[in-house]
C-alpha cells in the first residue's frame, strides 16, 4: 500500500519497494525472452509437460536483488531454485542438474563462477544490474519506529487477515528448496505459491508480524528459515529486512543495540554465540552489559529453530532478555509447523502447539505427522520419495519423533527417530533430552549424543563433547579448554537423569562438525568415531 516503504537494506543503503519492484518489472522481461528462446530450454522440452514451469536458478549475495529476482521469476511464471553462495562448484551443478534449471540468475561479480554452471546445464545465463539505494543516515521515516508501538492491535490483526484467503494463489510451483542434508543427499522439495501464502499467513498472524518490523538477517537464503520466515514472510506484511553479509556475534549485537531492529531469527548456535560475547562484554563492563541487556529485552520477536534449541541457552536467554526465545518447529517439506506462542506461556524445551491451518498428530510409534495447506506437493523428480512420505490421510511423516503434554497439548521433538532415538537394554532415549542435561555442565561447550551399535546393549549412549575455554584469568591457561573428569560428568548425569540415559561412554572432540544451518551429521559422526577418526 505505502510503496515508498523500506523493503530491504543492505550495506548502508535502503531500497523501498518501489525500487525493487521496478527493477522487478525489468528482469522479468529479460528472463521472459530468455525462457522462450528453444536454445535454453533443450533440457526442459524433453521431460517436462506444459504443467511444469521452467525452473530459475538464483544466485545472489543476500541484498536488494535478491527480492527483485524472485519476484520476476514469478512474474515470468518460473520456480526459483536458490542455489547456495557457500556451495563448491559440484553441489551447485548437483541442483542445476537435479532441478533442471533452464536460466539462472545471478549478479555480474559472480558470472566467472556461475557461467561455467549454466552453460554445462545448458542454461541461459542474466546478470542481475546491481540496484543503488539511498544512505542509512538520511532517514525514510521508516527506521526511526520499529516494531511496537507504531500500529494498533486492530492494524496488526488486519495485517494477517488480509493474508487468510488462499483461495486466489495458484498452486502451480514456485520454489524449490533442498534439504538441509543431514540425513542424506539433499532433496528438492517443490512448493507452490499457495503453499507458501500458507507459510506466510500462519506466521504473519501467529507471530504478529506488521509493516513497522524490522528483522536483522544473518541466516542462508537457500534454507526454509532464512527465505520463507526470515525474508518472504515479513515482504509479504510490507515490513524490512536488514541484511548482515554474515553472522558475526559481535556486528549482530551492535545492530540491536541499535534500536532499528525489532526481529531477530537464528538457529541455536546463533544464540549460544551471542551470549558468549555478551559474558565477555559483561566481564569487561557492567555498563555495557545493562545496555545490552536492554537493547534484547526490547526486541520485539526472537526466534529460534532449525534445530533443538538447548535449555541452557533457552534460560539463559531469559536471564539475560527476560523472556524466552520463541523455539518452533518447521522442516523444508512442510514449513513452520508448530510453534510457541507470541503471547501466552512459552515452555522450554517444547515446540508448542500447531500454528494456524496446521494440523499435527503423532502416530503410534511416536512419529510426528503434519497435514495442511502448507504442506509441500512433491520431491521434485523424486516420485517414489513423495508417496513413501505420506500415510493413507495424506499426513506428511516427519521422520521426527515427538510427545504431547499438558493441556493444551505442547509438542516436545524427541528427536529424529533414524538417529536421535537411541535403542538402549530395551529402552528408547532421546539424544536430544541427554544433550540438553549435558551442556548445563559449565566445562562443556558442544555436546552430540550417539547410540552406537553394540552387542550386548543393542545400542550404547555415547557422548561427543567439546570443553569450553575457560574466559577468565591470565596466562597461558586463559582461553584454553579445561576438559572436566568424565567421573564428574557422569555424576552431573547421574543427578539429573534415569540410570539407562547416562552416556556410558566419552569421547572429547575439539568442536563438533556442522553444516550452514549449524546442524550436526550423527549418521556421519557415528562414522567417524568408528573409524577412529575423532
Ligand atoms: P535432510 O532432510 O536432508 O536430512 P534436514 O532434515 O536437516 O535435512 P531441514 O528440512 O532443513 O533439513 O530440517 C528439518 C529438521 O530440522 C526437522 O526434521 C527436525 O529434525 C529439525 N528441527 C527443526 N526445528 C527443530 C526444533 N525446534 N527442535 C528440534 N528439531 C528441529
Ligand atoms: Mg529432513
Amino acid at each position: 500500500r505505502n510503496l515508498g516503504r523500506t523493503a530491504i537494506v543492505s550495506n548502508k543503503q535502503i531500497y523501498s519497494y518501489d525500487i525493487l519492484l521496478t527493477a522487478a518489472d525489468a528482469i522479468t522481461s529479460e528472463l521472459s525472452k530468455k525462457l522462450r528462446n528453444p536454445a535454453s530450454r533443450a533440457k526442459v522440452a524433453i521431460t517436462d509437460g506444459p504443467e511444469r514451469p521452467p525452473r530459475v536458478g538464483l544466485y545472489a549475495a543476500p541484498g536488494p536483488e535478491y527480492l527483485a529476482a524472485t519476484w520476476a521469476v514469478w512474474q515470468a511464471g518460473g520456480i526459483v531454485v536458490p542455489l547456495a553462495t557457500s556451495h563448491p562448484q559440484p553441489e551447485l551443478s548437483y541442483v542445476c542438474q537435479d532441478a533442471g534449471v533452464s536460466a539462472v540468475l545471478t549478479l555480474p561479480d559472480q558470472e566467472a563462477r556461475l557461467g561455467p554452471i549454466a552453460h554445462e546445464h545448458g542454461a541461459a545465463l542474466q546478470l542481475l544490474e546491481p540496484l543503488s539505494g539511498s544512505s542509512t543516515s538520511s532517514s525514510d521515516g521508516s527506521s526511526s519506529c520499529v516494531g511496537d508501538s507504531q500500529e494498533t492491535e486492530a492494524a496488526v490483526e488486519a495485517v494477517a487477515a488480509d493474508l487468510r484467503d488462499l483461495s486466489a494463489s495458484s498452486t502451480s510451483g514456485a520454489l524449490i528448496i533442498y534439504t538441509s542434508g543431514t540425513t542424506g543427499k539433499p532433496k528438492g522439495v517443490l512448493h507452490t505459491h499457495r503453499s507458501l501464502h500458507a507459510q506466510v499467513y500462519a506466521l504473519a498472524s501467529a507471530w504478529r508480524w506488521r509493516p513497522s518490523d524490522r528483522l536483522l538477517h544473518c541466516l542462508p537464503l537457500h534454507h526454509i528459515h532464512g527465505i520463507v520466515n526470515a525474508l518472504y514472510c515479513p515482504s509479504a506484511v510490507g515490513a524490512s529486512v536488514e541484511f548482515l553479509p554474515k553472522f558475526a556475534p559481535a556486528a549482530v549485537w551492535q545492530r540491536i543495540q541499535s534500536g532499528d531492529i525489532s526481529v531477530f531469527m537464528g538457529v541455536p548456535t546463533m544464540y549460544s554465540y551471542l551470549l558468549s560475547h555478551y559474558d565477555t562484554q559483561a566481564a569487561a563492563s557492567p555498563e555495557r552489559a545493562a545496555a545490552m541487556r536492554g537493547a534484547a529485552a526490547a526486541l520485539r520477536l526472537t526466534v529460534s529453530g532449525s534445530s533443538a534449541c538447548p535449555l541452557p541457552t533457552q534460560n539463559r536467554w531469559r536471564e539475560l532478555s527476560g523472556d524466552l526465545l520463541l523455539e518452533r518447529y518447521g522442516m523444508t517439506e512442510i514449513g513452520m509447523a508448530l510453534s510457541n506462542p507470541y503471547k501466552g506461556e512459552r515452555r522450554p524445551g517444547s515446540v508448542g502447539t500447531p500454528l494456524p491451518g496446521v494440523e499435527a498428530r503423532i502416530a503410534p510409534d511416536g512419529q510426528l505427522l503434519v497435514r495442511g495447506p502448507n504442506v509441500f506437493s512433491e520431491y521434485w523428480g523424486r516420485p517414489a520419495a513423495t508417496s513413501e512420505a505420506f500415510d493413507a490421510d495424506g499426513f506428511f511423516l516427519t521422520g521426527d519423533t515427538s510427545s504431547t503434554s499438558g493441556s493444551p497439548p505442547y509438542f516436545t521433538i524427541e528427536g529424529r527417530t533414524s538417529v536421535d532415538i537411541i535403542k538402549s537394554s530395551g529402552y528408547k532415549i532421546s539424544a536430544l533430552q541427554i544433550e540438553s542435561v549435558v551442556l548445563e555442565h559449565p566445562g562443556i561447550a558442544e555436546v552430540a549424543v550417539l547410540g552406537v551399535p553394540d552387542e550386548t546393549f543393542g545400542e550404547v549412549v555415547t557422548a561427543l563433547v567439546a570443553a569450553k575455554p575457560q574466559t577468565a584469568g591470565v596466562g597461558p591457561e586463559a582461553g584454553r579448554a579445561a576438559r572436566p573428569e568424565v567421573g564428574e560428568l557422569q555424576r552431573f548425569c547421574r543427578d539429573r537423569m534415569a540410570p539407562y540415559q547416562v552416556p556410558k561412554r566419552w569421547q572429547w572432540v575439539s568442536a563438533l562438525p556442522r553444516n550452514a544451518m549449524g546442524k550436526v551429521n550423527k549418521k556421519e559422526l557415528l562414522k567417524m568415531l568408528q573409524a577412529g577418526q575423532l
